[in-house]
């Protein structure tokens, strides 16, 4: 059995479904030939399950379970995969080489790994003649990588159609998860992590506009000049810092399992907010937990070194945490960088609502996940920082659970979208017993 579920796999890592936003470059007879892999691998599921396709390639799977009336659980995965660079590998990126205990290739932890071992699992249930009682839909989509946002989304539009039809789910359950190392966040070893949240997103277009001219007779002040002032007093007046709803979910379910005099101060927030506040401000990771970060990221001026920008550009990355809005950031944005400068909204998203963690569904994703990986000290919600097609559903579900299914995917997180993506297979046929387990048990909650 896990013979053929790691050849289902490589199989898998072996059909190059790159997504890029510019669908003309993408190969769709590669996306057929993925689909109609699964569908010779999995014949139980084909057969078992209503199949339909989405915006041409992404998958809809309807399993079926006794009680017809039930909100259904969600499975979601992507099988599309960001392009790679060939140069920077040690083996072939389409290869499913196996080394040492590890299958190499793109799309192993992200996420072809989560996709097979939840269609491994359905199948080894449904060949041993397992039943459900809530509905399974097992959702995959073919373009996660270049964002929800696209007008021709396989998430999106799976979620359209679902909505048409009056679904409502009980649980929804994607990527987005992560195995950390409790260090930063004050627990002795390694903790997992469920999202139950995503933040915002939103590019913004400063901009401050001078006659333009020749750069041997400047004005006192440049157009860039006007920009920057602007775009570094956003950066030096960070927006606040506070707990939103998700962080302060994660802080309670850390809090007690903390030690000594953190956990007095993590256990009495009450009196302790603005220090602890301020010491999860110091790192990088934790900052991004409690505040909305705002970072530049791309900068323009004239086309010549010795010409005057007429008008002076610089983009700001905002990632918003659940409670601000696009709306509230904007007017705070124009607030700090005064009148000289515009504020143009590139592109936003709103961050989404927060997950109950008080939910059965949730309560079984937690209790699964520690006792098949005893390594994990506790396992916690939190709230995600990038963005994952299950965003969607958000509104459309009790609950939507991002989960990380394969334990020491904490020592290989850097090769994610990078070089030498692999994953131990130990940890894929680990993943297979969780999505085993989790199968079952949602469709029972
Ligand atoms: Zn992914």
């Amino acid at each position: 059995m896990s013979q053929s579920a790691v050849r289902h796999l490589q199989a898998a890592i072996q059909t190059p479904t790159v997504s890029y936003p510019d669908r003309s470059r993408m190969d769709f007879g590669v996306f057929e030939r993925f689909l109609n892999d699964l569908k010779a691998n999995y014949p139980m599921t084909f057969s078992k399950g209503t199949v339909e396709r989405v915006a041409g390639y992404s998958l809809v799977i309807h399993i079926q379970g006794h009680q017809s009336d039930a909100d259904p659980v969600a499975f979601m995965g992507h099988y599309d995969v960001v392009p790679v660079k060939p140069e920077g590998w040690d083996t072939d990126p389409f290869g499913a080489e196996i080394k040492e205990g590890y299958l190499y290739g793109r799309g192993t932890l992200d996420m072809k790994g989560q996709v097979m071992a939840t269609l491994e699992a359905m199948e080894q249930l449904l060949s041993e003649g397992a039943e459900f009682d809530r509905s399974i839909y097992l959702l995959f989509g073919h373009n996660e990588e270049t964002g929800s946002e696209m007008s021709d989304s396989g998430a999106a539009l799976t979620r359209d159609l679902l909505r048409s039809r009056g679904i409502h789910f009980y649980a929804v359950v994607d990527e987005g998860g992560a195995v950390v190392e409790g260090k930063t966040l004050g627990i002795d070893g390694l903790v997992g992590l469920v999202g139950i949240a995503e933040k915002g997103y939103l590019d913004l277009r400063l901009s401050a506009n001078q006659v333009g001219g020749h750069a041997s007779m400047p004005p006192q002040r440049s157009a860039l000049y006007d920009v920057f002032e602007g775009a570094m007093t956003m950066e030096s007046k960070k927006f606040n810092l506070s707990f939103n709803e998700a962080t302060q979910a994660m802080f309670s379910v850390l809090a007690p399992r903390m030690k000594g005099l953190r956990r007095f101060v993590f256990t009495h927030l009450r009196w302790f907010k603005p220090f602890v506040l301020n010491e999860l401000a110091k790192s990088p990771q934790t900052a991004a937990l409690v505040r909305t970060t705002s970072v530049m990221t791309m900068a323009l001026g004239s086309k010549a070194p010795n010409v005057l920008a007429q008008t002076g550009e610089v983009i700001v990355n905002c990632r918003l945490v659940p409670g601000d809005s696009v709306d509230q950031v904007v007017a705070r944005t124009k607030a700090k960088v005064g009148p000289k400068v515009n504020v143009d909204v590139l592109t936003g998203t709103e961050p989404t609502d927060v997950s109950p963690v008080d939910h059965p569904a949730f309560v079984i994703l937690q209790r699964s996940i520690q006792s098949l990986y005893p390594s994990l000290t506790l396992v916690a919600p939190y709230l995600v920082v990038g963005a994952t097609d299950s965003r969607v559903y958000h509104g459309m579900a009790d609950g939507v659970y991002r989960i990380q299914p394969f334990p020491n995917s904490y020592l290989d997180r850097g090769t994610v979208h990078a070089d030498n993506e692999r994953i131990l297979i130990d940890d894929y046929l680990k993943g297979i017993e969780l999505f085993r387990a989790l199968l079952l048990e949602l469709s029972k909650a």
